[in-house]
């Protein structure tokens, strides 16, 4: 048809790529490293525990599917709002916040960009350089021009924390500001209290509105500690974007929970807010899916199961951190010549390895190693059993 014969192909998604490459791939000692997903110590997706539970629990009511209210489940929504702000913070207290279920974390960020879209079509939008990549075309998509700020800094391996500041502080009011809550994807570099503290001054002080992204709370220092973030922007005031993701957290990807909450300055601000954002919701899908929300949800206020969820995700924490550890400790025997400590800072499921393309296009077609062509690595997918694979292959490429 002359609508269709027109079509150019679209690119290709660089890491779905990856992962088709690496599904034709025969070798049994292959790696995909390139994925956004946790994997246990066999190189499984776990099913939690908690879920399980959560899930026989619901089995037994078999409640029926009707619709849920356009913003989600209630019982869901207090507790994420509970989780993202504190039970006990003032935005919570004083009914300043809103949050609302979303089709995951990319759901939650989609239902925030069209609502200042409506609202702020002006601002721009700004990311981090680089950032998540699906950051740039969702903002894009909603009607807004993208800039990036300087984030990462390749020679020390860290946040170029002086060119971030100087960016915020050139932006012009009302400008959106992303930012990675923890655990900072692609890079894992974060930033520390003392940094957090000036970024929110600047922010506050040039009327900007900050739009935190935090898909791997609990996967950086802690549920609290990698939440600490959003609860001084939340106390900073001012209008506050979250959104948050439970596809890694509860290990539930494809069930799709996420949610976007909102802070305002009075709870009469907040419920305008919430009518509007319901707009959005309605004419994108109308409302959420039901199963996942009812998981967290019942995991979330069930408090056994909650302190399981906490004590897995601890598990999945400290495998990471554990194999980041034996990454530094192998290839300080096997490649001296090279410093790898800052493997060890790095914060969640990546790494900005330092790894080149030629390395990488080098460790896929020799050893079937398969990584991001800007060296980012999944630490999730090392394993006992695939680690000393890894680093030989890796030492090799140096
Ligand atoms: N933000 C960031 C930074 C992410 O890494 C991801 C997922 N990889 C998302 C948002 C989207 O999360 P979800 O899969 O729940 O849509």
């Amino acid at each position: 048809s002359p609508l269709f014969s027109a079509i150019e192909m679209a690119p290709r998604d660089p890491i779905l790529g990856i992962t088709e490459g690496f599904n034709a791939d025969k070798n049994p000692a292959k790696v995909n490293l390139g994925v956004g997903v946790y994997y246990d110590d066999n190189g499984k997706v776990p099913l939690l525990e908690c879920v399980r539970k959560a899930e026989a629990i619901l089995m037994e009511k078999l409640a029926p599917r009707t619709y849920l209210p356009i913003e989600g489940l209630a019982a869901y929504d207090k507790a994420v709002q509970e989780l993202v702000f504190g039970a006990d913070s003032a935005v919570v207290q004083e009914k300043r916040a809103v949050t609302v279920q979303a089709i995951g974390g990319t759901g939650a960020l989609k239902i925030g960009a069209d609502f200042l879209q409506r609202f702020s079509p002006n601002s721009q939008v700004w990311i981090s350089d680089p950032s998540w990549e699906n950051h740039r075309a969702l903002f894009e998509s909603a009607g807004f021009v993208v800039n990036n700020y300087p984030y990462y800094d390749a020679a020390t391996r860290g946040v170029n924390f002086a060119g971030m500041l100087d960016a915020l502080k050139t932006m012009p009011s009302g400008s959106i500001v992303l930012l990675h809550a923890c655990c900072h994807n692609p890079t894992g570099a974060d930033l520390t209290d003392d940094q957090w503290t000036q970024v929110i001054e600047v922010v506050t002080q040039r009327g900007l509105v900050p739009f935190l992204d935090m898909a791997y709370q609990g996967f950086g220092d802690g549920i609290e500690a990698d939440g600490k973030v959003v609860r001084r922007f939340a106390e900073a005031g001012g209008a506050l974007f979250v959104s948050n993701s439970f596809s890694k957290s509860f290990s539930l990807y494809g069930e799709r929970v996420g949610a976007l909450s909102i802070a305002a300055a009075t709870a009469e601000e907040a419920s305008r807010v919430l009518s509007q954002l319901k707009r959005v919701v309605r004419t994108n899908y109308s409302n959420p899916p039901t199963h996942g929300g009812q998981v967290v949800a019942t995991v979330l206020a069930t408090p056994e199961l909650r302190a399981l969820w906490e004590e897995e995700l601890a598990g999945m924490r400290v495998r990471i951190r554990e194999m980041r550890q034996l990454f530094v400790k192998q290839l300080k025997e096997k490649a001296p010549a090279h410093d790898f400590d800052f493997v060890i800072k790095q914060r969640g499921m990546f790494s900005y390895s330092g790894l080149t393309k030629v390395q990488v296009e080098a460790l896929r077609d020799n050893n079937s190693i398969y990584a991001v062509d800007t060296g980012r690595i999944c630490v999730a997918a090392l394993n006992s059993k695939n680690i000393d694979n890894v680093i030989d292959a890796i030492a090799k490429v140096l």
